[in-house]
């Protein structure tokens, strides 16, 4: 898509005011000087920038009504809000635009006309903008959201290409070892560098992010940020490894939607999947790690359902635009779910419980099973890793420890080692 001139919408046509001007002349006038009347109070103006895409948030304590156009030459986004009035929070905007955003080059905020205020985003590129409103939910109150996505979005696999080292020659697999997938005589090969060498690609998944934190512990940290750095800590330990990549779901702190997290795995043609979270309850004694795959008959206890139900719910909190026709393809996507995926995952799961309870007190001492929409891929073994209770104060201090993220990042990665060597046959081979 190319900014093409497009149509004003029709807040912005002549008409559509002259008739308000109409109707209401003489309150408008009497309310020129002041504040406009019912306009909604700024709570909050957020900027999450991403290679993704940049999100902008205003939250609001009542919905806000919107308009947008773009504009070429140069590339512009703007941006008409009704019922609010420039205030410092809108303005505060300007200063919380990063030099280094991927889309904004800067913003300019300023009062179009009573109650109305008009934004234009410079752009550093073409994009393709999705502007939605959310209701309250959690703590949050109404929200309009600009998620500036970009016009070509980089290609995953060769993203992922250009970041791999390259393997030692004789370790580069050949159009003949991926015709002839290695057999169980790599059962024996342990930790030496594979005979057969076909690449493994191993998705990771750090929940939540940007407008969703995740939960939060009583010392203030954040889900989302812990559990960023055990993956990055995990990604380079299994790039250690030879004809591994690793694919993180988000590198940085912004919102991913689980359906999104699900097909960037499948697009990249994971061999595996593992989301990484911290766990949270009422009870600040609540502790331990725990590990979980996807059910296919309801989940395995009423704590892994008020989990998976927990853990779904971040898509609300994050926030998606429900219009988007992504949605659809994701829904599609959720039902395809096998009994060969679930096993593979309760096999993948298992082993990398096993290596987690050297590390940590476990919360329950089997896997466990429940709908998580994040584990639906149906042709990649996918677990939940609940790394330790943010919400206890004890493991609160382990999670934000790096000597901690370290030992849980080298226990998941022994737990997919061993999985991957003892079920090579589960682990299609791979064109690099
Ligand atoms: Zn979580």
């Amino acid at each position: 898509m190319s900014g093409k001139s497009v149509p004003k919408p029709e807040s912005l046509k002549p008409t559509a005011r002259r008739v308000v001007l109409k109707s209401g002349a003489t309150l408008l006038l009497s309310l020129l000087p002041v504040r406009f009347a019912n306009a909604a109070q700024i709570a909050s103006v957020r900027v999450w920038p991403a290679n993704d895409y940049t999100r902008v948030t205003l939250e609001t304590d009542s919905k806000l009504k919107s308009s947008h156009f773009l504009v070429t030459d140069p590339n512009r986004l703007v941006v008409e809000i009704e019922g609010v009035d420039l205030d410092a929070k809108l303005k505060s905007l300007v200063a919380k635009v990063q030099p280094n955003d991927p889309y904004i080059a800067q913003v300019r905020v300023g009062q179009n006309r009573p109650g109305v205020v008009r934004m234009v985003f410079d752009l550093k590129a073409e994009i393709q903008p999705q502007v939605f409103t959310l209701a309250p939910v959690g703590s949050y109150r109404h929200r309009l959201v600009f998620d500036l996505y970009p016009a070509h979005p980089v290609d995953p696999i060769a993203e992922l290409l250009k970041r791999t080292r390259p393997a030692p020659l004789s370790e580069t697999p050949t159009t003949d070892t991926l015709a002839n997938p290695p057999t169980a005589k790599n059962d024996t090969t342990s930790e030496e560098p594979l005979a057969v060498t076909r690449m493994i690609t191993i998705a990771l998944d750090p929940g939540h992010g940007g407008e969703d934190p995740g939960a939060v512990g009583r010392g203030g940290n954040f889900e989302k940020n812990v559990v960023l750095a055990i993956a990055q800590r995990l990604k380079s330990r299994l790039e250690l490894q030879p004809n591994t990549r690793v694919m993180l779901t988000r590198d940085g702190d912004y919102f991913v939607p689980l359906h999104v997290r699900v097909q960037k795995a499948r697009k990249v043609q994971a061999d595996l999947f593992v989301s990484i979270h911290a766990d949270a309850f009422i009870e600040p004694t609540a502790r331990g790690s725990s590990v979980f795959a996807l059910s296919e008959k309801g989940a395995s206890s009423t704590a892994a359902r008020w989990l998976a139900n927990k853990e779904n719910a971040a898509d609300l909190i994050g926030g998606i635009n429900i219009s988007s026709k992504n949605q659809q393809l994701a829904s599609v996507l959720l039902d395809l779910s096998t009994t060969a995926q679930i096993n593979d995952s309760l096999k993948l799961a298992k082993h990398v419980l096993g290596e987690i309870g050297s590390i940590n007190r476990l919360h329950k001492p089997q896997v466990e099973q429940a709908g998580f929409a994040v584990l639906k891929a149906p042709d990649v073994p996918s677990i939940l890793v609940e790394t330790a209770f943010i919400s206890n104060p004890e493991e609160e201090a382990k999670l934000t420890d790096e000597r901690y993220q370290d030992q849980m990042a080298d226990a998941l990665a022994r737990g997919i080692r061993k999985y991957l060597q003892k079920h090579p046959s589960l682990n299609r081979g791979r064109m690099t």
